[in-house]
């Protein structure tokens, strides 16, 4: 699942690809910034919004 990822320290964005619903630590390639994604969490978090958008039928 690749994604693009945005440095909240540095505001450089860059590619990056997700091929588990492990952890991933992505080093920022501008200033090495580790940035942490989970795709888990990610997933929960868009059925969340998924559920509030289909809420009321
Ligand atoms: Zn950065």
């Amino acid at each position: 699942m690749p994604m693009t990822i945005r440095c909240y320290q540095c505001g450089k964005v860059y590619d990056a690809v997700l091929t588990s619903e492990e952890t991933h630590e992505f080093p920022c390639p501008a200033c090495g910034k580790v940035e942490v994604y989970n795709l888990a969490a990610l997933r929960e978090k868009a059925e969340k919004i998924i559920r509030q958008r289909t809420r009321g039928r």
